[in-house]
């Protein structure tokens, strides 16, 4: 039997799969013929199977480097499920003793073909009496089996210059080095010239064969759009869920706070989503990440900490709520999308404001890590702000040539700039490359030509140039356009070894020679804005505000309720603003959730429906979006907290409020739509026909003011309950009341 043939069976029989994807096959055949073997595979591309296949052919046991513990259970389930218990296991921090002896039992009798492992569980280190270190093995029983090759999976975690640098990763090398060498494959997602470099330095492979698959998506659509404010994000956000019912998508937010805030938003809006970050346990985590894959929820909202091998193939929509930090976090991120080759649609929200906030977070680093980091978010800026196609952008900072002109698959594309000729700017360029001896960097080489003087330049006397400020008659917005447009065009090269510096290529040097005509596209404007909300336009409509208020009025009357019950006034001023027609759109007002729309709403959006028609309104484009208020984690634990039937005081106490404060709350609560069911408590504290005659009282009343309450019912009530009295009853009951009364909570 061939070897071929046996690749094929053990797919057919172990994966299922009828045939290998892309270069799968001939990585399998390179590394089981004894190579050292580098995999740079876009994500969803198939890695896993590289190494998981030739570990079931192979003598001995091949060991798994994977820097994400949560994941290894999944795969150790996966392959076991393939063939059979004890096949493959994983090591790492959370296992105890006698797992660990499972493990070793299996992998000892060589029933185990695959060990995944922690990078920090290979080694120990250990200091003899003078203080010298040595490293040992740190699971014995790994020096006496035979391993048949190491994986590095998700590789560029031993690169500074990746976006997820894992010092651990560092001593991979000296692990194999311990344990005994074998062959050796990395495989990554995402790796630059440099990431790549330092990938085969630092495991010390630098003759493996290297395995490059195109990088392109063609599916994945690209789009940059300015970040206003962060409400304005929050409506296009909303909207654009909203336009796409039912599709899954991921959110990435850089901060854990505005991943918990944003997924309230989502939720009070209706959308169904929810929270990922790494703050939360280990469950929640756990049951968010199936809920997603399950569809029970449509919409992640998470920090990186989401998604690194969640393999959902169907993912619709990757939203950047930040600019990332690096290109290569942006590409496997947007790489969630679309896994399927249908439709991923990749948006990402972008202020300048947002970039130095980043440079700021860097400031505490090492000089050196500020310098990476420094560059990788000046690669992320040009992205954000070119006018070029975003695909051509992206596969160029990967090493790769994307010639066509236009991809049709992102918004510079599908709006495309206007050309200007760059043929002079260019020229100008390469000169001064050329006189600063190709020894500085963007921004030096921007202040130059523009004969712009800062320190360095006055430290290094280049003002004295004939070249200094040679482009000053040109536009200054053209330089970083022109610059990025040549780097593309293979007439610069960053030297990204060398602090960015910027060099002419031979092709450059050709074009100094015989310069032919350079057509560029400016950036796009990003204005910074400031941080204040941009004014919302729309204005209050007095007519329909007064005919709304005439029906409020004219229900109140016949379902003998006070009007309030039935609409708030700001409420009804909303409506008066946006016009809503639908249930789903008067669910969007404040104060208006479910039940309210449900009870009361269909005549109101009769009334508006009829008045837009005959006033010729155009109602206005885009969905009110609901906002939730401030502080709402806390509001969303109060109403958990009452679902489960908490005391109030025990609430209270463990939120850290007041009683009064948290009556405070749970009032915004109730008046801006949601009803609870405080009957438990209430009746804890009260007798059943106290309840009622206040309750009356509410249902009575044309105002829901408590003083007015007190003056009414007060003295009775006094009397009546003696000791036991206590204003805040009235309170608790119009919360009652209006819960059941105006949310339709009953
Ligand atoms: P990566 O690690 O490169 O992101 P994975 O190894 O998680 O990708 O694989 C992505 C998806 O491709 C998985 O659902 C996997 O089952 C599937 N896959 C891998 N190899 C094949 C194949 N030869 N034929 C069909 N599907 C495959
Ligand atoms: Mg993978």
């Amino acid at each position: 039997m061939t070897k071929e043939n046996d690749l094929h069976k053990t797919l057919k029989r172990y994966f299922g799969f009828d045939r290998f994807k892309g270069d799968q096959e001939q990585i399998i055949q390179t590394l089981m013929a004894g190579k050292d073997v580098f995999v740079l595979m876009p994500t969803g591309g198939g890695k896993s199977l590289c190494y998981q296949l030739p570990s079931l052919l192979m003598d001995g046991m091949a060991i798994v480097i994977s820097p994400l513990i949560a994941l290894m259970k999944n795969q150790v389930d996966f392959i076991n499920g393939l063939g059979e218990e004890g096949l493959a296991h994983y090591l790492n921090s959370s296992l105890n003793k006698s797992d660990i002896d499972r493990v070793k039992d299996d992998v000892v009798s060589g029933r185990t073909k695959l060990l995944y492992v922690a990078p920090e569980s290979l080694l120990r280190e250990e200091k003899d009496a003078n203080g010298v270190v040595t490293r040992k093995v740190k699971f014995g029983f790994l020096s006496d089996v035979k391993i048949s090759f190491y994986a590095v999976d998700e590789a560029h975690c031993i690169s500074e210059w990746g976006h997820d640098f894992r010092p651990e990763y560092c001593n991979i090398r000296k692990a194999v080095d311990t344990l005994g060498r074998a062959p050796i494959i990395a495989l990554t997602a995402t790796a630059t010239d440099k990431v790549r470099t330092d990938i085969k330095k630092m495991l010390g492979i630098p003759d493996a064969i290297e395995f490059k698959s195109s990088f392109n998506r063609p599916n994945l659509y690209y789009e940059v759009r300015q970040k206003l404010s962060d409400n304005d994000t929050n409506n296009q956000i909303v909207r654009y869920i909203k336009q796409n019912p039912g599709k899954s998508g991921i959110i990435y937010c850089l901060s854990r706070k505005k991943v918990e805030e944003l997924a309230e938003v989502l939720k009070a809006n209706n959308i169904k989503a929810a929270p990922y970050h790494a703050g939360l346990d280990t469950a929640t985590r756990t049951q968010t990440q199936d809920d997603f894959l399950m569809e029970r929820i449509d919409v992640i909202v998470a920090t990186i900490a989401f998604g690194m091998g969640i393999d959902k193939p169907d993912v619709r929509f990757v939203i950047h709520y930040d600019i990332p930090k690096s290109l290569e976090g942006y590409y496997q991120e947007t790489g969630r999308a679309g896994r399927d080759g249908g439709e991923g649609v990749c948006i990402a929200f972008y202020a300048r404001k947002d970039l130095q906030k980043l440079e700021k977070f860097m400031e505490n680093k090492p000089v050196a890590e500020q310098d990476i980091g420094r560059q990788l978010l000046a690669e992320t800026q040009a992205y954000a702000e070119t006018s070029v196609c975003r695909r051509k952008m992206l596969l160029n900072y990967f090493g790769e040539d994307y010639t066509q002109d236009n991809c049709h698959n992102c918004d510079n594309c599908l709006h495309p700039k206007e050309k200007r000729d760059g043929t002079e700017a260019l020229r100008i360029v390469l000169e001064a490359l050329d006189a600063l001896k190709e020894n500085f960097h963007q921004n030096y080489v921007t202040d130059f030509v523009r004969g712009h003087m800062n320190p360095d330049i006055a430290s290094h006397k280049h003002d004295k140039l004939e070249e200094f400020g040679s482009g000053k008659d040109l536009d200054d917005r053209l330089w970083n356009p022109v610059i990025r447009q040549a780097i593309i065009s293979g007439y610069i090269r960053k030297d990204v070894e060398n602090y960015g510096l910027l060099k002419i290529t031979a092709a450059g040097r050709r074009w100094m020679e015989n310069p032919q005509q350079f057509m560029i596209v400016e950036d796009r404007e990003f204005s910074d804005v400031p941080d204040e909300e941009s004014a919302g336009g729309s204005v209050l409509d007095p007519e329909l505000f007064e005919m709304l208020k005439g029906l409020r009025n004219d229900m109140a009357r016949k379902m003998k309720l006070p009007a309030y019950v039935i609409f708030f006034d700001h409420s009804l001023e909303q409506m008066a603003t946006t016009y809503p027609i639908t249930q789903e759109e008067l669910m969007q007002i404040q104060g208006v959730g479910e039940g309210k729309a449900r009870r009361f709403g269909k005549e109101f959006i009769k009334l508006i429906a009829k008045y837009c028609e005959e006033n010729d309104i155009e109602r206005p484009e885009e969905l009110r979006v609901k906002t939730v208020p401030k502080k709402s984690a806390m509001k969303v634990r109060i109403i958990q907290d009452i679902d489960k039937k908490m005391m109030f005081e025990d609430i209270a106490q463990s939120l850290g409020l007041e009683y009064d404060e948290l009556l405070d709350n749970i009032d915004a609560i109730v008046y801006s739509g949601t009803g609870l069911d405080i009957d438990y408590y209430l009746e804890e504290l009260y007798d059943d026909d106290i309840i009622d005659e206040v309750y009356d009282y509410f249902m009575e009343s044309d105002t829901d003011d408590i003083d007015a309450a007190i003056d009414e019912l007060g003295d009775r009530l006094s009397d009546e309950l003696g000791d036991d009295y206590d204003e805040n009853i009235f309170r608790l009951v119009r919360v009652k009341f209006l819960s059941e009364q105006a949310n339709g909570n009953r």
